[in-house]
Protein backbone atom coordinates (compact mmCIF):
# COMPACT_ATOMS: atom_id res chain seq x y z
CA UNK A 1 0.00 0.00 0.00
CA UNK A 2 1.16 3.22 -1.10
CA UNK A 3 0.92 6.81 1.16
CA UNK A 4 0.57 9.93 -0.10
CA UNK A 5 -0.01 13.46 1.42
CA UNK A 6 -2.98 14.18 -1.23
CA UNK A 7 -4.91 12.03 -3.84
CA UNK A 8 -6.22 13.96 -6.90
CA UNK A 9 -9.19 12.36 -8.69
CA UNK A 10 -9.17 13.56 -12.62
CA UNK A 11 -6.37 14.87 -14.17
CA UNK A 12 -8.27 17.88 -15.95
CA UNK A 13 -7.35 20.92 -16.54
CA UNK A 14 -8.23 21.60 -12.76
CA UNK A 15 -7.15 18.51 -10.60
CA UNK A 16 -3.63 19.27 -12.88
CA UNK A 17 -3.77 22.71 -11.35
CA UNK A 18 -4.81 21.77 -7.83
CA UNK A 19 -1.99 18.74 -7.77
CA UNK A 20 0.60 21.18 -8.63
CA UNK A 21 -0.34 23.97 -6.08
CA UNK A 22 -0.36 21.23 -3.16
CA UNK A 23 2.91 20.04 -4.28
CA UNK A 24 4.62 23.40 -4.28
CA UNK A 25 3.53 23.66 -1.21
CA UNK A 26 5.43 20.41 -0.45
CA UNK A 27 2.97 17.93 -0.02
CA UNK A 28 3.57 14.30 -2.15
CA UNK A 29 0.45 14.36 -4.29
CA UNK A 30 -0.60 11.22 -6.64
CA UNK A 31 -3.33 12.18 -9.46
CA UNK A 32 -5.55 9.19 -10.72
CA UNK A 33 -7.23 9.75 -14.21
CA UNK A 34 -8.93 6.65 -15.25
CA UNK A 35 -8.83 7.36 -18.79
CA UNK A 36 -5.42 7.20 -20.75
CA UNK A 37 -4.57 10.53 -21.40
CA UNK A 38 -4.12 14.06 -19.09
CA UNK A 39 -6.69 16.94 -19.68
CA UNK A 40 -10.18 15.60 -19.00
CA UNK A 41 -12.93 16.91 -21.23
CA UNK A 42 -10.27 19.54 -22.88
CA UNK A 43 -8.67 17.09 -24.81
CA UNK A 44 -11.27 14.54 -25.14
CA UNK A 45 -11.05 13.59 -29.19
CA UNK A 46 -11.86 11.36 -32.04
CA UNK A 47 -9.00 9.47 -33.95
CA UNK A 48 -7.02 12.26 -33.99
CA UNK A 49 -9.06 14.89 -34.71
CA UNK A 50 -9.37 18.14 -32.97
CA UNK A 51 -9.93 18.61 -28.99
CA UNK A 52 -12.84 18.73 -27.43
CA UNK A 53 -11.79 22.79 -26.23
CA UNK A 54 -10.07 24.69 -28.88
CA UNK A 55 -9.57 28.11 -27.51
CA UNK A 56 -7.87 29.01 -24.97
CA UNK A 57 -10.17 32.49 -22.97
CA UNK A 58 -9.35 32.82 -19.67
CA UNK A 59 -5.81 30.68 -18.71
CA UNK A 60 -5.82 32.91 -14.96
CA UNK A 61 -2.01 34.91 -15.07
CA UNK A 62 -2.28 34.02 -11.11
CA UNK A 63 -3.46 30.36 -11.89
CA UNK A 64 0.17 30.43 -14.23
CA UNK A 65 2.04 32.41 -11.20
CA UNK A 66 0.84 29.74 -8.93
CA UNK A 67 1.81 26.38 -10.62
CA UNK A 68 4.90 27.79 -11.78
CA UNK A 69 4.73 27.79 -15.41
CA UNK A 70 7.43 27.73 -17.79
CA UNK A 71 6.99 30.41 -20.04
CA UNK A 72 9.04 28.46 -22.44
CA UNK A 73 6.36 25.58 -22.49
CA UNK A 74 3.58 27.50 -23.36
CA UNK A 75 2.24 26.92 -26.66
CA UNK A 76 1.16 30.68 -27.34
CA UNK A 77 2.55 32.30 -29.92
CA UNK A 78 -0.23 34.61 -30.79
CA UNK A 79 -1.87 35.45 -27.88
CA UNK A 80 -5.40 37.24 -29.30
CA UNK A 81 -7.25 36.05 -31.47
CA UNK A 82 -9.91 38.41 -33.54
CA UNK A 83 -13.09 37.01 -33.55
CA UNK A 84 -14.71 37.38 -36.86
CA UNK A 85 -18.62 37.51 -36.78
CA UNK A 86 -19.54 35.55 -40.01
CA UNK A 87 -22.36 38.00 -41.97
CA UNK A 88 -24.67 35.77 -44.88
CA UNK A 89 -24.20 38.71 -47.44
CA UNK A 90 -20.07 38.53 -47.13
CA UNK A 91 -20.23 42.02 -44.87
CA UNK A 92 -18.30 40.10 -42.36
CA UNK A 93 -16.78 41.82 -38.82
CA UNK A 94 -13.53 41.78 -37.30
CA UNK A 95 -13.19 42.32 -33.75
CA UNK A 96 -10.24 43.01 -31.62
CA UNK A 97 -9.47 44.46 -28.39
CA UNK A 98 -9.62 47.79 -30.10
CA UNK A 99 -10.82 47.76 -33.17
CA UNK A 100 -14.09 46.91 -35.26
CA UNK A 101 -14.41 47.14 -38.77
CA UNK A 102 -15.91 45.28 -42.03
CA UNK A 103 -13.35 42.30 -43.09
CA UNK A 104 -12.39 44.80 -46.35
CA UNK A 105 -11.32 47.33 -43.34
CA UNK A 106 -13.77 50.05 -43.76
CA UNK A 107 -15.12 51.42 -40.49
CA UNK A 108 -18.03 49.72 -38.93
CA UNK A 109 -20.87 52.18 -37.98
CA UNK A 110 -21.30 50.48 -34.27
CA UNK A 111 -17.91 50.50 -34.03
CA UNK A 112 -17.56 52.55 -31.14
CA UNK A 113 -20.94 51.64 -29.23
CA UNK A 114 -19.66 47.60 -29.54
CA UNK A 115 -15.99 48.53 -28.09
CA UNK A 116 -17.13 51.05 -25.40
CA UNK A 117 -19.44 48.30 -24.51
CA UNK A 118 -16.74 45.50 -24.21
CA UNK A 119 -14.62 48.12 -22.33
CA UNK A 120 -17.34 47.84 -19.79
CA UNK A 121 -17.81 44.41 -19.63
CA UNK A 122 -13.70 44.51 -19.05
CA UNK A 123 -14.12 46.42 -16.33
CA UNK A 124 -16.61 45.06 -14.75
CA UNK A 125 -14.89 41.68 -15.27
CA UNK A 126 -11.87 42.86 -13.06
CA UNK A 127 -14.41 43.02 -10.57
CA UNK A 128 -15.56 39.52 -10.64
CA UNK A 129 -12.23 38.45 -11.06
CA UNK A 130 -11.72 39.31 -7.63
CA UNK A 131 -14.29 37.05 -6.51
CA UNK A 132 -12.84 34.49 -8.95
CA UNK A 133 -9.55 34.18 -7.53
CA UNK A 134 -10.49 33.43 -4.13
CA UNK A 135 -12.84 30.86 -2.64
CA UNK A 136 -16.17 32.45 -2.49
CA UNK A 137 -16.69 34.21 0.80
CA UNK A 138 -18.93 32.84 3.38
CA UNK A 139 -18.21 29.66 5.47
CA UNK A 140 -17.34 29.58 9.30
CA UNK A 141 -14.08 31.06 9.59
CA UNK A 142 -14.28 33.39 12.66
CA UNK A 143 -13.76 37.04 12.06
CA UNK A 144 -10.67 36.77 13.81
CA UNK A 145 -8.99 34.19 12.16
CA UNK A 146 -6.20 34.52 9.47
CA UNK A 147 -8.54 33.21 6.99
CA UNK A 148 -11.48 35.72 8.35
CA UNK A 149 -9.65 38.76 7.99
CA UNK A 150 -8.14 37.54 4.58
CA UNK A 151 -12.36 37.26 3.51
CA UNK A 152 -12.49 40.57 4.84
CA UNK A 153 -9.48 41.90 2.95
CA UNK A 154 -10.71 41.05 -0.36
CA UNK A 155 -14.40 41.93 0.58
CA UNK A 156 -12.77 45.18 1.00
CA UNK A 157 -10.52 45.25 -2.07
CA UNK A 158 -13.96 44.49 -3.85
CA UNK A 159 -15.73 47.55 -2.65
CA UNK A 160 -12.87 49.77 -3.38
CA UNK A 161 -13.00 48.01 -6.60
CA UNK A 162 -16.56 48.80 -7.14
CA UNK A 163 -15.47 52.76 -5.82
CA UNK A 164 -13.36 52.91 -8.50
CA UNK A 165 -16.08 52.54 -11.16
CA UNK A 166 -17.37 56.04 -10.30
CA UNK A 167 -20.94 56.20 -8.11
CA UNK A 168 -22.85 55.89 -11.61
CA UNK A 169 -21.04 53.37 -13.49
CA UNK A 170 -21.05 51.47 -10.30
CA UNK A 171 -24.78 51.58 -9.73
CA UNK A 172 -24.94 50.10 -13.42
CA UNK A 173 -23.04 47.33 -12.65
CA UNK A 174 -25.09 46.42 -9.56
CA UNK A 175 -28.37 47.27 -11.94
CA UNK A 176 -26.96 44.57 -14.78
CA UNK A 177 -25.18 41.99 -12.79
CA UNK A 178 -28.07 39.73 -12.35
CA UNK A 179 -30.07 41.00 -15.42
CA UNK A 180 -30.03 39.02 -19.43
CA UNK A 181 -27.35 39.85 -21.84
CA UNK A 182 -30.01 40.57 -24.36
CA UNK A 183 -31.00 43.90 -22.97
CA UNK A 184 -27.66 45.08 -21.66
CA UNK A 185 -26.31 44.43 -25.73
CA UNK A 186 -29.64 45.29 -27.21
CA UNK A 187 -29.16 48.38 -25.38
CA UNK A 188 -25.78 50.17 -26.58
CA UNK A 189 -26.22 47.58 -30.13
CA UNK A 190 -28.17 46.59 -32.86
CA UNK A 191 -29.31 43.71 -34.17
CA UNK A 192 -26.90 42.30 -36.16
CA UNK A 193 -23.54 39.81 -36.24
CA UNK A 194 -22.20 42.09 -33.27
CA UNK A 195 -25.04 41.77 -30.95
CA UNK A 196 -25.30 37.90 -32.05
CA UNK A 197 -21.62 37.82 -31.34
CA UNK A 198 -21.54 38.87 -27.87
CA UNK A 199 -25.09 36.73 -27.12
CA UNK A 200 -23.05 33.63 -28.26
CA UNK A 201 -20.38 34.74 -25.85
CA UNK A 202 -22.68 34.93 -23.21
CA UNK A 203 -24.43 31.41 -23.30
CA UNK A 204 -21.79 29.16 -24.64
CA UNK A 205 -21.63 25.90 -22.78
CA UNK A 206 -24.78 27.05 -20.69
CA UNK A 207 -27.77 25.74 -21.25
CA UNK A 208 -29.68 29.30 -21.31
CA UNK A 209 -30.27 31.44 -24.28
CA UNK A 210 -29.59 35.72 -24.05
CA UNK A 211 -32.63 36.46 -22.34
CA UNK A 212 -32.28 34.73 -19.43
CA UNK A 213 -31.52 35.88 -16.27
CA UNK A 214 -28.16 36.19 -14.74
CA UNK A 215 -26.55 35.50 -18.60
CA UNK A 216 -24.79 39.04 -17.71
CA UNK A 217 -22.79 37.57 -15.00
CA UNK A 218 -21.56 34.94 -17.64
CA UNK A 219 -21.06 37.24 -20.02
CA UNK A 220 -18.63 39.40 -17.88
CA UNK A 221 -17.05 35.47 -16.94
CA UNK A 222 -16.23 35.24 -20.67
CA UNK A 223 -14.44 38.73 -20.35
CA UNK A 224 -12.97 38.85 -16.99
CA UNK A 225 -9.79 37.90 -17.26
CA UNK A 226 -9.02 40.01 -20.85
CA UNK A 227 -11.72 38.78 -22.88
CA UNK A 228 -9.37 37.21 -25.17
CA UNK A 229 -9.32 33.91 -27.06
CA UNK A 230 -6.15 32.41 -28.07
CA UNK A 231 -5.90 29.31 -29.93
CA UNK A 232 -2.86 27.10 -28.79
CA UNK A 233 -0.28 25.25 -31.81
CA UNK A 234 -0.18 21.63 -31.02
CA UNK A 235 -4.21 22.02 -29.94
CA UNK A 236 -5.22 21.85 -25.86
CA UNK A 237 -3.07 18.74 -25.71
CA UNK A 238 0.31 21.08 -25.84
CA UNK A 239 -1.90 23.43 -23.18
CA UNK A 240 -2.00 20.17 -21.05
CA UNK A 241 1.35 18.68 -21.77
CA UNK A 242 2.53 22.42 -20.55
CA UNK A 243 -0.12 21.89 -16.76
CA UNK A 244 1.61 17.95 -16.86
CA UNK A 245 4.96 19.54 -16.75
CA UNK A 246 4.56 21.84 -14.24
CA UNK A 247 2.92 19.32 -11.79
CA UNK A 248 5.97 16.60 -12.69
CA UNK A 249 8.42 19.54 -11.98
CA UNK A 250 7.10 19.46 -8.32
CA UNK A 251 7.27 15.76 -7.82
CA UNK A 252 3.86 15.14 -8.69
CA UNK A 253 2.78 11.46 -9.67
CA UNK A 254 0.38 11.65 -12.47
CA UNK A 255 -1.25 8.17 -13.21
CA UNK A 256 -3.34 7.12 -16.54
CA UNK A 257 -5.33 3.87 -16.65
CA UNK A 258 -6.59 4.23 -12.48
CA UNK A 259 -10.34 4.50 -11.60
CA UNK A 260 -11.08 5.42 -7.90
CA UNK A 261 -13.82 3.52 -7.05
CA UNK A 262 -14.01 4.48 -3.39
CA UNK A 263 -13.18 6.61 -0.27
CA UNK A 264 -12.79 4.82 2.64
CA UNK A 265 -12.98 7.12 5.92
CA UNK A 266 -12.11 6.31 9.25
CA UNK A 267 -13.22 8.19 12.61
CA UNK A 268 -15.37 10.52 9.34
CA UNK A 269 -12.01 11.37 8.28
CA UNK A 270 -10.84 10.48 4.50
CA UNK A 271 -7.73 7.83 4.98
CA UNK A 272 -8.06 6.45 1.46
CA UNK A 273 -8.59 5.89 -2.30
CA UNK A 274 -9.45 2.17 -3.57
CA UNK A 275 -9.13 1.97 -7.31
CA UNK A 276 -10.95 -0.16 -10.01
CA UNK A 277 -7.91 -2.32 -9.74
CA UNK A 278 -8.18 -3.54 -6.19
CA UNK A 279 -5.07 -0.88 -4.81
CA UNK A 280 -5.56 0.99 -1.65
CA UNK A 281 -3.96 4.19 -1.72
CA UNK A 282 -3.69 5.74 2.02
CA UNK A 283 -3.54 9.47 2.32
CA UNK A 284 -5.75 12.08 4.46
CA UNK A 285 -6.95 14.37 1.90
CA UNK A 286 -8.78 13.53 -1.26
CA UNK A 287 -9.62 15.82 -4.12
CA UNK A 288 -12.67 14.94 -6.69
CA UNK A 289 -12.06 16.52 -9.97
CA UNK A 290 -15.44 15.51 -11.88
CA UNK A 291 -18.04 17.11 -9.54
CA UNK A 292 -20.02 16.19 -5.79
CA UNK A 293 -22.15 13.39 -7.05
CA UNK A 294 -19.04 11.49 -8.23
CA UNK A 295 -17.92 12.38 -4.67
CA UNK A 296 -21.12 11.08 -2.61
CA UNK A 297 -20.82 7.96 -5.23
CA UNK A 298 -16.91 7.40 -3.93
CA UNK A 299 -17.48 7.79 -0.50
CA UNK A 300 -21.05 6.49 0.15
CA UNK A 301 -24.20 8.62 0.70
CA UNK A 302 -24.19 7.93 4.32
CA UNK A 303 -21.11 9.82 5.21
CA UNK A 304 -23.63 13.15 4.23
CA UNK A 305 -26.25 14.39 5.88
CA UNK A 306 -29.70 13.87 3.88
CA UNK A 307 -30.29 17.49 3.11
CA UNK A 308 -26.68 17.66 1.66
CA UNK A 309 -27.52 14.85 -0.72
CA UNK A 310 -31.23 16.68 -1.57
CA UNK A 311 -29.06 19.45 -2.62
CA UNK A 312 -26.22 17.59 -4.81
CA UNK A 313 -29.14 15.71 -6.43
CA UNK A 314 -31.05 18.73 -7.83
CA UNK A 315 -27.52 19.90 -8.67
CA UNK A 316 -28.96 21.20 -12.77
CA UNK A 317 -26.09 20.07 -15.21
CA UNK A 318 -27.60 19.77 -18.89
CA UNK A 319 -25.00 19.42 -21.43
CA UNK A 320 -26.12 21.35 -24.85
CA UNK A 321 -22.64 22.03 -25.92
CA UNK A 322 -21.75 19.58 -28.89
CA UNK A 323 -18.06 19.33 -31.13
CA UNK A 324 -18.35 19.03 -34.77
CA UNK A 325 -15.14 18.51 -36.51
CA UNK A 326 -14.75 19.07 -40.33
CA UNK A 327 -11.73 17.87 -42.12
CA UNK A 328 -11.31 19.74 -45.25
CA UNK A 329 -9.13 18.84 -48.34
CA UNK A 330 -7.95 22.32 -48.32
CA UNK A 331 -9.21 26.16 -47.02
CA UNK A 332 -12.08 27.06 -47.71
CA UNK A 333 -12.93 30.13 -49.94
CA UNK A 334 -15.03 32.91 -47.84
CA UNK A 335 -16.15 35.44 -49.72
CA UNK A 336 -15.20 39.03 -48.43
CA UNK A 337 -12.19 36.60 -46.13
CA UNK A 338 -8.53 36.69 -46.47
CA UNK A 339 -6.77 33.79 -45.63
CA UNK A 340 -5.46 35.59 -42.00
CA UNK A 341 -8.77 36.65 -41.26
CA UNK A 342 -10.00 33.15 -41.94
CA UNK A 343 -7.59 32.21 -39.39
CA UNK A 344 -9.60 33.91 -36.61
CA UNK A 345 -12.10 33.14 -34.37
CA UNK A 346 -15.17 32.69 -36.54
CA UNK A 347 -18.74 33.05 -34.98
CA UNK A 348 -21.90 32.48 -36.59
CA UNK A 349 -24.54 34.29 -34.46
CA UNK A 350 -26.04 36.47 -36.91
CA UNK A 351 -27.82 38.47 -33.87
CA UNK A 352 -29.27 38.30 -30.32
CA UNK A 353 -32.54 36.86 -31.25
CA UNK A 354 -31.09 34.28 -33.80
CA UNK A 355 -29.21 33.21 -30.52
CA UNK A 356 -32.39 32.99 -28.56
CA UNK A 357 -34.48 31.02 -31.05
CA UNK A 358 -31.59 28.87 -31.72
CA UNK A 359 -31.94 27.93 -27.56
CA UNK A 360 -35.77 27.53 -27.63
CA UNK A 361 -36.04 23.86 -28.82
CA UNK A 362 -33.27 22.57 -26.15
CA UNK A 363 -36.07 23.75 -23.94
CA UNK A 364 -38.33 20.82 -25.20
CA UNK A 365 -35.16 18.45 -25.92
CA UNK A 366 -35.04 18.90 -29.33
CA UNK A 367 -31.32 20.67 -31.19
CA UNK A 368 -31.63 23.51 -32.77
CA UNK A 369 -32.63 24.08 -36.45
CA UNK A 370 -29.89 26.62 -37.26
CA UNK A 371 -27.65 26.49 -34.13
CA UNK A 372 -24.64 29.28 -32.57
CA UNK A 373 -21.63 28.20 -33.79
CA UNK A 374 -17.08 28.99 -32.89
CA UNK A 375 -15.23 27.32 -35.40
CA UNK A 376 -11.79 27.80 -35.77
CA UNK A 377 -9.91 26.54 -39.19
CA UNK A 378 -6.47 24.66 -37.29
CA UNK A 379 -3.43 23.54 -40.24
CA UNK A 380 -1.37 21.36 -38.76
CA UNK A 381 -0.36 18.55 -40.96
CA UNK A 382 -4.47 18.06 -41.77
CA UNK A 383 -6.85 21.04 -42.14
CA UNK A 384 -9.59 20.46 -39.67
CA UNK A 385 -12.66 22.99 -39.06
CA UNK A 386 -13.23 22.61 -35.43
CA UNK A 387 -16.95 24.10 -34.20
CA UNK A 388 -18.42 23.99 -31.10
CA UNK A 389 -22.36 23.56 -31.64
CA UNK A 390 -25.07 24.78 -29.73
CA UNK A 391 -27.74 24.00 -28.50
CA UNK A 392 -27.19 20.14 -28.97
CA UNK A 393 -28.58 18.98 -25.32
CA UNK A 394 -27.84 16.26 -23.72
CA UNK A 395 -31.43 14.63 -23.02
CA UNK A 396 -32.11 14.92 -26.91
CA UNK A 397 -35.57 13.87 -27.25
CA UNK A 398 -34.77 10.11 -28.73
CA UNK A 399 -31.18 9.92 -27.49
CA UNK A 400 -28.11 10.51 -29.73
CA UNK A 401 -28.54 7.99 -31.90
CA UNK A 402 -26.35 7.47 -34.89
CA UNK A 403 -29.05 9.35 -37.17
CA UNK A 404 -29.25 12.55 -34.42
CA UNK A 405 -25.12 12.86 -34.91
CA UNK A 406 -25.72 12.52 -38.95
CA UNK A 407 -28.85 15.45 -38.28
CA UNK A 408 -26.42 17.58 -36.14
CA UNK A 409 -23.41 17.48 -38.89
CA UNK A 410 -25.86 18.14 -40.95
CA UNK A 411 -27.30 21.47 -39.30
CA UNK A 412 -23.66 22.59 -39.00
CA UNK A 413 -23.13 22.35 -42.31
CA UNK A 414 -25.69 23.87 -43.67
CA UNK A 415 -25.65 26.88 -41.03
CA UNK A 416 -21.66 27.29 -41.63
CA UNK A 417 -22.67 27.36 -45.15
CA UNK A 418 -24.69 30.27 -45.08
CA UNK A 419 -21.73 32.32 -44.71
CA UNK A 420 -18.94 29.78 -46.22
CA UNK A 421 -20.48 28.65 -49.57
CA UNK A 422 -19.06 25.62 -50.91
CA UNK A 423 -17.89 24.39 -47.37
CA UNK A 424 -19.53 20.99 -48.44
CA UNK A 425 -17.89 19.77 -51.01
CA UNK A 426 -14.50 20.26 -49.12
CA UNK A 427 -15.70 18.13 -46.17
CA UNK A 428 -13.41 15.12 -46.41
CA UNK A 429 -14.45 13.12 -42.95
CA UNK A 430 -17.08 14.60 -40.26
CA UNK A 431 -16.78 13.89 -36.24
CA UNK A 432 -19.59 14.10 -34.12
CA UNK A 433 -19.13 14.25 -30.09
CA UNK A 434 -22.54 14.71 -28.64
CA UNK A 435 -22.81 15.37 -24.75
CA UNK A 436 -23.48 12.02 -23.83
CA UNK A 437 -20.38 10.84 -25.32
CA UNK A 438 -18.74 13.66 -23.31
CA UNK A 439 -20.57 12.67 -20.08
CA UNK A 440 -19.73 9.07 -20.77
CA UNK A 441 -15.93 9.71 -21.43
CA UNK A 442 -15.57 12.26 -19.00
CA UNK A 443 -18.13 11.62 -16.36
CA UNK A 444 -18.89 14.98 -16.91
CA UNK A 445 -22.57 15.75 -15.67
CA UNK A 446 -25.03 15.99 -18.33
CA UNK A 447 -21.05 16.39 -20.75
CA UNK A 448 -22.14 20.25 -19.38
CA UNK A 449 -19.07 22.40 -19.90
CA UNK A 450 -18.80 23.54 -16.50
CA UNK A 451 -20.09 20.09 -14.96
CA UNK A 452 -23.01 22.11 -13.20
CA UNK A 453 -25.45 25.01 -15.03
CA UNK A 454 -24.28 28.80 -14.06
CA UNK A 455 -27.24 30.10 -13.09
CA UNK A 456 -27.92 32.53 -10.25
CA UNK A 457 -28.41 30.13 -7.96
CA UNK A 458 -25.04 27.96 -9.01
CA UNK A 459 -22.92 30.82 -8.54
CA UNK A 460 -20.52 32.18 -6.15
CA UNK A 461 -20.91 30.57 -2.65
CA UNK A 462 -24.07 28.54 -3.76
CA UNK A 463 -21.68 26.91 -6.51
CA UNK A 464 -22.56 24.30 -7.26
CA UNK A 465 -24.91 24.09 -4.08
CA UNK A 466 -25.77 25.72 -1.10
CA UNK A 467 -23.25 24.23 1.71
CA UNK A 468 -20.56 23.02 -0.34
CA UNK A 469 -19.76 26.05 -2.02
CA UNK A 470 -16.28 26.49 -0.55
CA UNK A 471 -14.69 22.97 -1.89
CA UNK A 472 -15.16 21.14 1.58
CA UNK A 473 -17.51 18.19 1.03
CA UNK A 474 -18.65 15.49 3.39
CA UNK A 475 -16.45 13.91 5.81
CA UNK A 476 -12.67 16.09 6.80
CA UNK A 477 -10.29 15.52 4.33
CA UNK A 478 -12.36 15.76 1.05
CA UNK A 479 -12.67 18.48 -1.54
CA UNK A 480 -14.43 19.33 -4.50
CA UNK A 481 -12.03 20.68 -7.02
CA UNK A 482 -13.28 20.89 -10.65
CA UNK A 483 -15.70 22.60 -12.59
CA UNK A 484 -18.45 22.68 -10.91
CA UNK A 485 -16.73 24.98 -7.99
CA UNK A 486 -16.32 28.33 -7.97
CA UNK A 487 -15.55 29.80 -10.66
CA UNK A 488 -16.44 27.92 -12.79
CA UNK A 489 -15.21 25.68 -15.73
CA UNK A 490 -13.03 26.75 -19.24
CA UNK A 491 -9.77 26.13 -19.41
CA UNK A 492 -9.18 28.28 -16.70
CA UNK A 493 -7.77 26.41 -14.12
CA UNK A 494 -8.86 28.82 -10.94
CA UNK A 495 -11.44 26.09 -9.68
CA UNK A 496 -8.29 23.44 -9.13
CA UNK A 497 -6.17 26.24 -7.51
CA UNK A 498 -8.69 28.12 -5.32
CA UNK A 499 -9.58 24.45 -3.84
CA UNK A 500 -5.60 23.71 -3.25
CA UNK A 501 -5.78 26.69 -1.48
CA UNK A 502 -8.54 25.70 0.41
CA UNK A 503 -7.03 22.69 1.45
CA UNK A 504 -3.62 23.90 2.68
CA UNK A 505 -5.59 26.87 4.31
C1 LIG B 1 -18.09 20.98 -26.52
C2 LIG B 1 -17.20 21.70 -25.52
C3 LIG B 1 -16.23 22.56 -25.98
C4 LIG B 1 -15.42 23.25 -25.07
N1 LIG B 1 -14.51 24.14 -25.57
C5 LIG B 1 -13.78 24.90 -24.71
C6 LIG B 1 -12.86 25.87 -25.21
O1 LIG B 1 -12.68 26.03 -26.42
N2 LIG B 1 -12.18 26.61 -24.29
C7 LIG B 1 -12.34 26.45 -22.94
O2 LIG B 1 -11.70 27.19 -22.16
N3 LIG B 1 -13.19 25.51 -22.44
C8 LIG B 1 -13.91 24.74 -23.29
N4 LIG B 1 -14.77 23.79 -22.80
C9 LIG B 1 -14.90 23.63 -21.34
C10 LIG B 1 -13.67 22.95 -20.70
O3 LIG B 1 -13.20 21.90 -21.49
C11 LIG B 1 -14.04 22.44 -19.31
O4 LIG B 1 -14.73 23.43 -18.57
C12 LIG B 1 -12.80 22.04 -18.51
O5 LIG B 1 -11.95 21.26 -19.32
C13 LIG B 1 -13.21 21.30 -17.26
O6 LIG B 1 -12.05 20.84 -16.60
P1 LIG B 1 -12.10 20.06 -15.22
O7 LIG B 1 -10.70 19.72 -14.87
O8 LIG B 1 -12.87 20.82 -14.22
O9 LIG B 1 -12.97 18.75 -15.49
P2 LIG B 1 -12.76 17.52 -16.49
O10 LIG B 1 -11.98 17.95 -17.65
O11 LIG B 1 -14.10 16.94 -16.73
O12 LIG B 1 -11.87 16.51 -15.66
C14 LIG B 1 -12.38 15.54 -14.77
C15 LIG B 1 -11.50 14.29 -14.90
O13 LIG B 1 -11.88 13.34 -13.91
C16 LIG B 1 -11.73 12.05 -14.48
N5 LIG B 1 -12.51 11.10 -13.67
C17 LIG B 1 -13.86 11.07 -13.52
N6 LIG B 1 -14.21 10.05 -12.70
C18 LIG B 1 -13.04 9.45 -12.31
C19 LIG B 1 -12.74 8.33 -11.47
N7 LIG B 1 -13.69 7.63 -10.85
N8 LIG B 1 -11.44 7.99 -11.30
C20 LIG B 1 -10.44 8.68 -11.92
N9 LIG B 1 -10.68 9.73 -12.75
C21 LIG B 1 -11.97 10.11 -12.93
C22 LIG B 1 -12.28 12.24 -15.88
O14 LIG B 1 -11.87 11.20 -16.75
C23 LIG B 1 -11.68 13.59 -16.24
O15 LIG B 1 -10.41 13.45 -16.85
C24 LIG B 1 -15.56 23.05 -23.68
C25 LIG B 1 -16.52 22.15 -23.21
C26 LIG B 1 -17.34 21.48 -24.11
C27 LIG B 1 -18.38 20.53 -23.60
Amino acid sequence: MTRHDAIVIGAGVNGLVAATVLARAGLDVCVIEQSDRLGGMATLSVDDGPELAHLVHNLSPRVRRDIGLDPHRWPFRQTALPTVALDESGRHVIVTRNAVTFADGTAHPDARACLALTARLRRYGELLRMLAEAAPPGGDAPLASARGLRQILRLGRFGLGLRGLGRAEARRFLQVLLSNAYDLIRDDLPEGPLAGMLAADAVRGIAQGPRSPGTVFTLIHRYGHGGVAALPQGGMSAVVDALAQAARDVGCTLRTGVRATGIQLQDDRVCAVTTASGETLLTSRVLVGSGPRLAAELVGAGAFDIEAMRRIGRIRARGVAAKVNLRLDRMPDVPGLNADQLRGRLVFAPGADYVEAAFNPAKYGEMSDNPVIEAVIRDEGAIWLSAVVQYAPSDLNGGWSDAARAALARRTLATLGRAIPGLDARVRETQVIAPDAIAAATGAPGGHWHHAEMTLDQILTLRPANGIGRYAIGPRGLFLCGASTHPGGDVMGLAGRNAAREVLG
